[in-house]
C-alpha cells in the first residue's frame, strides 16, 4: 500500500500517518517526492484496507501496491531511477557502456584494455578480482592485489569500476575499491549479501540468476532496496540454455518487462549470454535496439591467453566497430 499525501500536508499529517501504519505493526518508509510525499506500507503480511487511510488529514490517496515487490515496482515509484556515479549517470534516458576482461590478471593486461576501451567510449571498466568458477581449480582472481590494480586504472584512465564481490565477507572491502558492486547470477538468491549490498553505500549491479524469474530477480533486488540503498542496476545475462550454440539464452523480452514493471534501470551483459565471440556483436546491437540502459561487455586484447572467458571476450578493434554501430542506433544518449 501506497498512502499518497497532499502536496500542501503538514508534517504533523505525515508523522499521524505513520504513526497509524506503526499502531498496526507495519513498517512506514517515507517517500518524499518533488512535489508531494508519499508513504509505503512494508511488512503487512496481507492486503491492508485503503479505508483504513483513505479518509486522514492531509490523505489524498490510498493505493494497494498488487505486486509481491514493493520498493522496485513501478507502482511504488513512477519515475525511472537514476544511478548517480561520480561523472556520469545510468537510466532514465542515460546510456553506458561499460567492458573489460572478464577478470583483472595484471596491471599491464588491466591497462592495456582500460586503455582500447576508453578509446572506443566506454565509461565503465570492468573486471573481476574475486571470480566465481564453476570448478574450483579454474583461475580465481587476484583478490585483494586485482582491486589495487582496478583503483590504478581508474586513478590512470578516469573510467570507473565495476567488479564482483563475490560473498560477505569480501564484500565491504570490494565496496572501498569499486564504484559498482557486482553481484553475480551465482549469488542472486544469496539473502545475506543481498542485504549486506542493501548497506554498502554503492550502487550494485545485480545479475540475473540462470534460471531465475523475472518476479525472483525482483524480489532479490527488492532486499537490496528493503536495506536502504536505492541504486540498482539490473543485468540480463542470459538464462539456461538447450542446445550447444551459445553458452546461455540471452532474454531480451526482460528489458521491457524490467521497464513496464519496474523503474530499475537494465544493463545487457551478452558476453555471458554467448559465451562465443561472434554472438556478442549482434546481441548487443539488439539490446540497443531493444532500449536497453546500457551494456557490460568482455574484452580482451589477447584472448587467446585470457585466464578467463577468452572465447567470448571481443577483440579492442570488434569492441570499437560495436561501439560505432551502438551509437547510430542510439544517437544523442551519451554522456
Ligand atoms: C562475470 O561478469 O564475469 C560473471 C562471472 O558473470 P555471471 O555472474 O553473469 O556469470
Ligand atoms: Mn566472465
Amino acid at each position: 500500500m501506497l498512502i499518497v499525501m497532499d502536496k500542501d500536508a503538514s508534517q504533523a499529517q505525515i508523522e499521524s500517518v505513520i504513526a497509524k501504519i506503526k499502531a498496526l505493526g507495519f513498517e512506514a518508509q517515507p517517500i518524499p517526492g518533488g512535489e508531494r510525499t508519499a508513504i509505503g506500507i512494508l511488512g503487512n503480511p496481507g492486503a491492508v484496507d485503503p479505508a483504513m487511510f483513505a479518509d486522514l488529514p492531509g490523505v489524498i490517496q490510498a493505493i494497494p501496491v498488487s505486486r509481491p515487490y514493493k520498493l522496485v515496482s513501478r507502482e511504488w515509484q513512477r519515475a525511472d531511477t537514476m544511478i548517480t556515479l561520480p561523472g556520469l549517470e545510468l537510466g532514465r534516458g542515460h546510456f553506458v557502456v561499460m567492458a573489460g576482461p572478464c577478470a583483472v590478471e595484471s596491471e599491464e593486461q588491466a591497462l592495456t584494455i582500460a586503455r582500447a576501451v576508453k578509446a572506443a567510449g566506454a565509461k565503465i571498466f570492468r573486471g573481476g578480482a574475486f571470480k566465481p568458477r564453476t570448478s574450483p581449480y579454474s583461475y580465481q582472481g587476484l583478490g585483494e592485489e586485482g582491486l589495487k590494480i582496478l583503483k590504478r586504472v581508474r586513478e590512470e584512465t578516469g573510467l570507473l569500476i565495476i567488479t564482483e564481490a563475490l560473498d560477505h565477507e569480501v564484500l565491504e572491502l570490494v565496496a572501498q575499491y569499486a564504484d559498482i558492486v557486482q553481484l553475480g547470477a551465482r549469488n542472486m538468491q544469496n539473502f545475506t549479501l543481498l542485504r549486506q549490498a542493501g548497506r554498502c553505500g554503492k550502487p550494485v549491479l545485480l545479475k540475473r540468476g540462470m534460471s531465475a524469474t523475472l518476479e525472483e530477480w525482483l524480489m532479490a533486488a527488492e532486499y537490496i532496496l528493503a536495506e536502504g540503498n536505492p541504486q540498482v542496476i539490473l543485468c540480463e545475462r542470459g538464462i539456461r540454455a538447450v542446445g550447444s550454440h551459445a553458452r546461455n539464452i540471452l532474454d531480451l523480452s526482460t528489458i521491457p518487462a524490467v521497464h513496464r514493471e519496474s523503474h530499475l534501470p537494465i544493463v545487457i551483459d551478452p558476453s555471458h549470454a554467448a559465451g562465443i565471440r561472434y554472438l556478442v556483436p549482434p546481441l548487443a546491437r539488439a539490446a540497443v535496439a531493444a532500449g536497453a540502459d546500457g551494456l557490460l561487455i568482455e574484452v580482451h586484447h589477447s584472448p587467446d591467453t585470457a585466464l578467463s572467458d577468452g572465447v567470448q571476450s571481443l577483440y579492442p578493434d570488434q569492441f570499437e566497430r560495436l561501439m560505432g554501430e551502438i551509437k547510430d542506433l542510439r544517437p544523442g544518449s551519451w554522456d
